[in-house]
């Protein structure tokens, strides 16, 4: 579809929602306006969860302090301009001081958190009488504001689309998709997690808040019980999920979707809603799971395909593969450079000590290999490295830092970049974008423009030329391996941490990986460890072995000296060679 399309369609649908008021009556101006409040609290909603995967179900609290804050400025004579700008505030506050106790929660256990939070503030509403006149409520001037308070709320559901649009679009919206994927891997690639939490939630309470407002405007009378509604809570989430979470127009689709079916019900049975709210979740989970934009004859369809796209990134220029040369650029290299030092490093899993007191020294420039049996803690002090644990004692220092407290993505703008035993691309994303976030988070910092722009040639680089707009989750384990180098390699990396890459290559494609490897060094500069079971993979690119053994190093030195270690060769190629069997 060309892009002017969807531009005249949403004109169009603006307009004739504009004129509303002037050709149909009252009652269903009023309904059209509930219908919108509904929409923007369903889509404001989804960005939490749609876009960054947290499932609040305490939206509707924010509406709530937005209506109050409102009400009680206004009942004390501040003009009418203050006291939305009070509604926007108070829902921002509040979303921001709770981001810091919730934002310590994930999955499950957030939302429950965030279930408390509606019946919290009723009960807070109905107690501070003397600001909020407890159970009585809060009865506003009359005034038969529909119209003004009609395109007032219009203007904001536009707002919110608009809201939308960009997250699907920019750098801020790919944080929040790699967080929903996997937040640990998108710490490590570079995105401090809190601040875009939190941004997000607050964003999110601040719709909720003017659109609380508004409606306490219109309605000229708010209650504990009828702001504070459990409910009511759940009506956008089961709009959302109806039309399609995470999706451009998911949310308004189901939300009109859904207020034609209560508007039905709603003249025959008030009681019905909630079973209503029930059984369409219920359908969607069982029928159309991700919402009907997402349903396959849509997805499928030449022109309707667009609904179902999760982003609307337009690359802009050539985006396909431009030759062998990365665009990094070449650090020079100190061989005398410590790049990595382990002092005495420990970490412990209950009573299971994984990485058992380890000292090594990494110079820059180097290619080295890490082996040892299973279980023996190469994965685990990639982990210590990168962030993901923190010693339990020793130190852990990089270019002479200190990082032991550093959070994970502090050590990534440091120039660490590393791939995953059990590859861990963000599944939803293509490799395009996979390639892109690792390149405008991580230690390169160019803009999300350019980092679509040049993912290509990393792609290419890896054997993924022809794939740059396939979902990660479709990709073979290999493909996946492969996406995750070019991933770690587009953040320009100083250090390159790679945990075995090897098993199932063929001994031609472990052939090209070990010319890789060794590339990557030699015209980027860029330090390698590389843990590796296929020792003859090893073999023909490292310059040095560091062999652990339960947790610590029982040898290091160069290749050849190393190979003829007794202890290295009866615990280490012992292993592998059983192993590889
Ligand atoms: P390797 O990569 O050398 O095969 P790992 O670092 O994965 O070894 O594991 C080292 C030890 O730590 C093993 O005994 C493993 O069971 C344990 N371990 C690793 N990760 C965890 C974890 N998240 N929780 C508990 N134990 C773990
Ligand atoms: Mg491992």
């Amino acid at each position: 579809m060309s892009r002017a399309a969807p531009l005249a369609i949403s004109v169009a649908a603006a307009l004739l929602v504009a004129s509303v008021p002037a050709f149909a009556g009252s009652y269903i101006s009023a309904i059209v306006f509930a219908m919108m409040i509904s929409f923007v609290m369903a889509q404001s909603w989804d960005w939490v969860n749609g876009q960054m995967g947290y499932l609040n179900l305490g939206h509707y609290a924010f509406y709530g302090i937005g209506a109050y804050a409102f009400a009680i400025l206004l009942t004390r004579g501040v003009p009418l301009v203050p006291c939305f700008a009070a509604g926007i505030f108070f829902g921002a506050l509040a979303a921001l001081i709770v981001s810091f106790p919730l934002f310590r929660l994930k999955g499950d256990y957030f939302a429950f958190a965030t279930l408390a939070v509606v019946p919290l503030c009723e009960l807070l509403a109905n107690n501070f009488d003397g600001l909020t006149r407890g159970s009585d409520g809060i009865t506003l001037p009359p005034n038969y504001v529909l119209i003004p308070a009609f395109y007032m709320v219009l203007t904001l559901a536009i707002l919110t689309l608009c809201v939308t649009l960009w997250l699907m679009r920019s750098r801020f919206g790919y944080a929040l998709r790699a967080i929903r994927n996997d937040e640990q891997v998108a710490e490590v690639a570079g995105i401090r997690l809190f601040p875009f939490k939190a941004a997000t939630l607050v964003l999110s309470a601040s719709f909720a808040g003017l659109a609380g407002a508004i409606q306490a405007w219109q309605f000229s009378y708010i209650a504990p019980n009828t702001m504070f509604n459990l409910g009511v809570a759940l009506v956008p989430i089961a709009g959302a999920l109806l039309g399609g979470s995470g999706l451009l127009l998911g949310p308004l689709v189901g939300m009109v979707l859904f207020a034609s079916i209560e508007q039905a019900l709603l003249t025959k049975m008030t009681h019905l809603r909630d079973a209503v709210i029930g059984l369409v979740i219920v359908l969607i989970g069982r029928f159309l799971p991700g919402g009907i934009l997402r349903a396959k004859w849509i997805a499928n369809h030449p022109v309707l395909s667009w609904l179902s796209r999760e982003s609307h990134f337009e690359v802009k220029g050539e985006g396909g593969p431009a030759g062998e040369r990365l665009p990094l650029s070449p650090q020079p290299v100190n061989a005398e450079k410590v790049v990595l030092a382990c002092e005495g490093a420990t970490m412990a899993f209950g009573g299971n000590v994984a990485v058992n007191n380890v000292s090594l020294t990494i110079r820059q420039g180097e290619i080295v290999g890490l082996v040892g049996p299973n279980g023996s803690g190469k994965t685990t002090l990639f982990n210590l490295v990168s962030g993901i644990y923190r010693p339990k004692t020793g130190r852990i220092l990089i270019d002479g830092k200190d990082i032991s407290q550093f959070r994970a993505d502090e050590i990534s703008h440091l120039g660490i970049g590393r791939t995953y035993q059990i590859p861990r691309p963000f599944l939803e994303l293509t490799v395009r974008e996979n390639i892109a976030i690792g390149r405008t988070f991580g230690a390169s910092k160019v803009s999300l423009e350019e980092a679509m722009r040049t993912a290509g040639v990393f792609a290419a680089y890896v054997g993924l030329g022809g794939l740059l707009d396939r979902k990660a989750e479709l990709l073979s384990l290999q493909q996946k391996k492969a996406l995750e180098l070019a991933r770690a390699l587009a953040a320009e990396p100083k250090l390159l941490l790679v945990d075995e890459v090897a098993s199932g290559l063929s001994t031609v494609e472990i052939a090209t990986f070990v010319k890789h490897i060794r590339d990557i060094r030699d015209h980027y500069g860029i330090t390698i460890i590389w843990v590796e079971h296929i020792f003859s993979a090893l073999q023909q690119v490292v310059d040095r072995l560091i062999v652990l053994d339960s947790g610590a190093v029982i040898a290091d030195a160069p290749l050849h000296e190393a190979m003829r270690n007794e202890k290295v060769l009866s615990t280490y190629l012992g292993h592998a060679s059983a192993e590889a069997k």
